[in-house]
């Protein structure tokens, strides 16, 4: 899963995993990506 890399912090809702970082200036991004089969969503937040 290499979601997981880049985040330091992750949690999972139902399929769907948020993962936590921050960029280069230290501001707190989301990302949503969805885990089910042949789905492929993914979205990122601030
Ligand atoms: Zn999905």
């Amino acid at each position: 899963m290499p979601l997981n890399r880049r985040f330091r912090r992750v949690i999972r809702i139902g399929p769907v995993q948020v993962g936590t970082a921050n960029d280069h200036w230290g501001r707190e991004k989301h990302t949503a990506a969805c885990t089910a089969p042949r789905c492929g969503f993914s979205a990122d937040y601030d």
